[in-house]
């Protein structure tokens, strides 16, 4: 249908994003009245923390309603580079930092700010599913480099440097990771480091947006080793570890170049980001930390809550990720198998099974880059997650 309609071919060959695409579908089925359990967005169930909410309401008061500079209220950039040094060790100025409306929008202005047309970016994979089409969007070549549940969804140094080209611009990646909750070592970010210092036309682009809810304990940014330190660019937001998905946030932290970049695509696309939002920001970065922490908590406990569950579901191949708040889990033991009615061919058959006959939402691996997986988001209550668990087995058991 909408091949026949008068659009570009930019957006006729963008495909829709899968989780929001699957949390349309969640909506449609309760709406008939069906008690959808939905664990497919990536979404923080906890409200944002009661102090930013009034920080933003103090910022109306105080007559935050206007523009603000494209790249954010000079208060914001300061306090993202005090957070920038405190958490991360890394040492920015404020003209290297751009404020976005979320960090979509961000990862969004370096892929245009890069990309040229055919020019080649590297995406790890499981990535998150707007990587693919931003990077398509703004004219490049996505190249996929997998790594499996058997390799815990981290491809290798080894795996990386054989997909480098000479026209490879930019590298992607999360850590934590959306949607496998993979986190690299401080050593594997290292030899990373050290392979891709070698390669000089490559960016790193790092998406630390799941940076607070991490369980290994220490957040490692690949920027603070030097040899890739002067080519990353460091992508982060209020979305997850600040509950405030609606805020609409984020932010960089790379060279100057690319940062008055993204300011100038930006000043020509959105302007600034929302102006008492940005003043609530800067008070939820240099203020207590202990909500986020204590969310980051809840869901360490929701992990082992979910893993427990599914281990005990005959075919479910299930990791222990090590942040953010999904469970990425193989799937593949199910593929031709049949309720009677319903065959189970790939990931996207199981995640509809689930959802038409469970009525849980979830997101099939292969928006992500892995069609044997599926991705279960926890971010939901106890009761939810064993209420879903325990319906998710009951339909997978009629399954042979
Ligand atoms: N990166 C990753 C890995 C994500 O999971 C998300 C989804 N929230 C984003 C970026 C985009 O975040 P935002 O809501 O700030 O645009
Ligand atoms: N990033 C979240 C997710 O992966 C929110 C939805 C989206 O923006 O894709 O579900």
């Amino acid at each position: 249908m909408l091949s026949t309609l008068p659009l570009s071919r930019r957006v006729l060959e963008m495909e829709e994003s899968s989780t929001l695409l699957m949390a349309k579908l969640a909506r449609n089925i309760a709406a008939q009245g069906h008690k959808v359990i939905s664990l497919s967005l990536g979404e923080p169930d906890f409200d944002t923390p009661e102090h930013i909410k009034t920080a933003a309401k103090e910022a109306l008061d105080q007559g935050y309603t206007k523009y603000t500079p494209v790249s954010g209220l000079p208060a914001l950039r300061e306090a993202i580079c005090t957070k920038f040094k405190r958490d991360n060790g890394l040492e920015f100025t404020t003209n290297q930092i751009v404020v976005s409306n979320g960090a979509k929008q961000s990862i969004a202005n370096i892929c245009l700010a890069l990309l040229d047309e055919g020019d080649e970016a590297i995406i790890l994979a499981p990535y998150w599913v707007s990587y693919f089409e931003i990077v398509k969007f703004a004219g490049g070549v996505p190249v996929v480099v997998h790594a499996g549940i058997d390799q815990d969804y981290k491809p290798s140094v080894a795996q990386i440097e054989a997909a480098i080209t000479d026209r490879t611009k930019l590298i992607i990646f999360s850590s934590p990771c959306n949607p496998t909750g993979s986190v690299f070592t401080a050593d594997e970010l290292s030899a990373m480091a050290q392979m891709l210092g070698r390669h000089e036309q490559v960016h790193i682009v790092s998406d630390e947006i799941y940076e607070y809810i991490n369980f290994t304990g220490k957040h490692v940014s690949i920027g603070t080793f030097d040899a890739v330190k002067d080519r990353t660019i460091t992508v982060n937001g209020f979305a997850k570890g600040f509950a405030m998905t609606g805020w609409r946030l984020g932010y960089i932290g790379g060279p100057e170049w690319l940062a008055q970049a993204c300011d100038k695509i930006q000043g020509q696309v959105t302007s600034g980001a929302t102006s008492f939002g940005q003043k609530a920001a800067a008070h939820a970065l240099l203020s207590d930390m202990t909500p986020t922490w204590k969310m980051r908590d809840a869901f360490l406990h929701r992990r082992d809550l979910v893993i427990g569950l599914l281990e005990q579901i005959p075919g479910m191949k299930v990791n222990r990720p090590q942040g953010a708040f999904y469970i990425f889990p193989d799937i593949s033991n199910y593929f031709g198998l049949s309720d009677g009615q319903t065959t189970i061919n790939n990931a996207d058959d199981f995640s509809m099974y689930l959802l038409e006959k469970a009525y849980v939402a979830t997101v099939a691996g292969t928006g992500f880059g892995d069609s044997n997986c599926l991705r279960i988001s926890y971010a939901a209550s106890e009761e939810q997650l064993r209420e879903a668990i325990g319906r998710i087995a009951e339909v997978v058991s009629k399954l042979s």
